[in-house]
């Protein structure tokens, strides 16, 4: 069973690194994924999220298929931005108001080795923009004006102590 890794560990800020080859373990490894995000109650999940330096993020949000991507690249996003409330399984607890493009346009492939490309808005987008960050080494709260993450740290220490 994987367990999610929470802030403070080094892995979160890391980038991760591309898979070589899509085969048995980073499928084992995606299975995985998606049950320790069905045991946390999420929408989306980055490998990094798990102890797993490796460009694989998932996604299972209501009215949509569950999605696997691997080695993701945003091809485009829209000039247009919408503030919305995010949360990580990696800040428990924490939710706040974040700025991102109201849409993207990603590429990646499946876990039966497939390239794909999604155009989404939306939630959707929010939540793969977001499970991207992770590959890049970046929490929501890096999203964040400076002042806004500096508190947002603070209320994040005080909930984890409580
Ligand atoms: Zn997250």
């Amino acid at each position: 069973m994987l367990e999610i890794v929470t802030f403070g560990s080094e892995i979160l800020n890391k980038k991760a690194e591309p898979v070589a080859e899509i085969g048995s373990e980073v499928r084992t490894l995606a299975e995985g994924m998606f049950d320790a995000m069905d045991r946390g109650r999420g929408v989306g999940l980055a490998a990094p999220q798990v102890g797993s330096s490796l460009k694989v993020f998932v996604t299972n949000i209501e009215g949509d298929q569950k999605r696997v991507f691997i080695n993701p690249e945003i091809v485009l996003t829209s000039q247009e931005q919408v503030e919305y409330e995010e949360g990580c399984l990696s800040l428990p607890r924490l939710y706040l108001d974040v700025k991102r493009p109201e849409s993207v346009r990603i590429q990646a492939w499946n876990e039966r080795g497939r390239p794909f490309t999604i155009e989404a808005g939306g939630f959707l987008a929010r939540v793969m923009l977001h499970e991207y960050d992770h590959l890049e080494g970046l929490l929501f709260i890096d999203r964040l004006p400076p002042a806004k993450r500096e508190k947002a740290l603070a209320q994040y220490r005080k909930l984890s102590k409580g």
